[in-house]
């Protein structure tokens, strides 16, 4: 047996114990690997003619036996000789994808989407297995060899047998462990199963973008006898179909002339659990020192939870396709939770365990673009289609309040301009420039009224006084209202000089 190299097993046991939160990420890193061993023949036959591939024949498949408890992925992508073997999967924090991408730096024609580059994703195979076994055959080689290891002491690499060049990576899951003192236990069993695994390959795995397929059990009607009476009752049988799990192209990669509007809401509805579709759709794809996509969505209705302690604001953040996060807090402003979307980024840098991000200033760099954006569309929105925001206002109003009153008024530049208010006068919602726009000759002050109701409000002789004098009253309604008004003394001040002339 050979032992693992240099400090590899103290690094190892890091691995499998802290370096990842979440024990269910191991299969998106096989298929990662996968994933990446597909592309490097891809790549190989788009600069080798000699090398003819059907490219549907390209996949990624995913199976299991309960009874043996193992679970395997297999590619017939490049495949790794016993040295590769050695090297990459002998050594702890060896990145072969990463050599590749460094290697073929000047012929990447956009065509190559590695995902590795740690070198530590395949290890996390072990805080789920207790022995993983890797078959594998590089392109090109009559022979294969099998790795095998315990992930504690060390591994052997002896000949095998492959019937074409590929890998595959067949893990021996370990025992349910029982809870205790009130801890919950692990359930292995899950990723012997098909739902847990269908469900783990779409959420981490959806847009990687080789197909990534499973056997999975289907029922269908029997034929109905040629006899069947008028109480003939349909019977049922099970049967096994290969199935593509994944849906591999992100739409969020696509331009945006190429995607329907029915297909944006369609993955809108599917991906955040909406049954409405978007209010407005925005997708940007950001060049230069850092390189995203974006797909951003303003729901139509708050989601019920919306102003609970439970709500979690955040946009799902992808790195080449493969899902990081679902929920990056850091993306969206505290007034702007209710937006819902996909940032995908390659260039962003990721810790080792792909769950920590390293820079923020490249996740502020792209917050501030993402805000911008909606400020932007929210304001087309104010000045389009007023209907449509009107109900937004409805809706989500409350939190852009709150942004200005709880940023002491500092955010007023950016909000102010959203916020819609009663107008006694015009019985509608006005903007402050609106109702600044409306003012006569003279009037020297915004006037507004706060209180529960508004057709009292409306009755007040004060409200009435102002009303005849040919000035407008603002009636304000909500919690947060005054407070807003308050904050929004500066802005005002700057916008319109008008209120505070002498
Ligand atoms: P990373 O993917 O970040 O490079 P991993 O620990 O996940 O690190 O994998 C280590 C290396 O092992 C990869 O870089 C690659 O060279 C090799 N490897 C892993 N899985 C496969 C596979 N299915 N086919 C071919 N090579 C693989
Ligand atoms: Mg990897």
């Amino acid at each position: 047996m050979q032992q693992f190299k240099t400090e590899s097993k103290k690094l190892l046991d890091l691995m499998i114990n802290s370096i990842y939160t979440n024990k269910e990420i191991f299969l998106r890193e096989l298929i990662s690997n996968a994933s990446d061993a597909v592309d490097k023949l891809n790549f190989k036959s788009l600069s080798d003619s000699s090398i003819q591939l059907g490219n549907d024949d390209l996949a990624i498949r995913v199976s299991f036996d309960k009874d043996a408890r193992t679970l395997t992925v297999s590619d017939n992508g490049i495949g790794m000789t016993a040295e590769d073997l050695e090297e990459n999967l002998g050594t702890i924090a060896h990145s072969g994808s990463q050599e590749f991408k460094r290697e073929n730096a000047e012929h990447q024609g956009g065509d190559v989407d590695i995902i590795g580059q740690f070198g530590v994703g395949f290890y996390s195979a072990f805080m789920v297995a207790s022995k993983v076994r890797v078959v594998s055959r590089a392109f090109g080689e009559d022979t294969a060899h099998v790795w095998e290891s315990d992930g504690l002491e060390g591994y052997t690499i002896e000949p095998g047998e492959r019937a074409e060049h590929g890998t595959d990576v067949i893990l021996t899951i370990r025992e349910n462990v029982a809870g205790e003192n009130g801890e919950p236990g692990e359930n292995y069993d899950t990723y012997l199963s098909e739902w847990g695994l269908k469900d783990l390959i779409k959420r981490y795995s959806n847009y990687v973008r080789y197909p990534v397929q499973m056997m999975v059990t289907k029922s269908r009607e029997k034929e109905r006898p040629a006899d069947a009476g008028d109480d003939y009752k349909p019977e049922y049988e099970d049967y096994e179909e290969l199935e593509t799990i994944n849906s591999m192209t992100p739409i969020w990669k696509k331009r945006s002339s190429d995607v329907s509007e029915e297909d944006y809401n369609e993955f809108y509805k599917s991906t955040f659990h909406d049954f409405e579709d978007p209010a407005r759709t925005v997708s940007f794809h950001a060049e230069g020192t850092l390189e995203y996509d974006a797909l951003l969505y303003i729901p139509s209705r708050a989601p019920f939870d919306l102003y609970s302690k439970d709500y979690e604001k955040g946009l799902a953040l992808y790195s080449s396709n493969v899902l990081i996060m679902e929920k990056c807090a850091d993306l969206l402003p505290d007034y702007y939770n209710f937006v819902r979307g996909v940032v995908d980024s390659q260039d962003i840098s990721l810790n080792i365990s792909r769950e920590t991000l390293q820079h923020d200033r490249q996740l502020k760099a792209i917050a501030k673009r993402v805000e911008k954006r909606v400020t932007s569309e929210l304001e087309k929105m104010r000045d389009d289609d007023r209907e449509t925001y009107e109900k937004f206002f409805e809706n989500f109003g409350r939190g852009l309040k709150f942004g200005i009153y709880s940023s002491y008024g500092m955010k007023a530049d950016e909000l102010a301009d959203l916020l819609l208010f009663w107008s006694a006068r015009g019985n509608k919602m006005v903007t402050l420039a609106e109702y600044a726009a409306a003012m006569p000759e003279g009037q020297k002050a915004i006037y507004y009224a706060a209180g529960d109701d508004r057709e009292r409000l409306a009755k007040m002789p004060v409200v009435k006084g102002v009303l005849d004098r040919g000035y407008d009253v603002l009636l304000l309604t909500a919690d947060v209202d005054e407070f807003t008004f308050q904050a929004m003394r500066g802005y005002t001040a700057k916008h319109m000089p008008k209120v505070y002339e002498d």
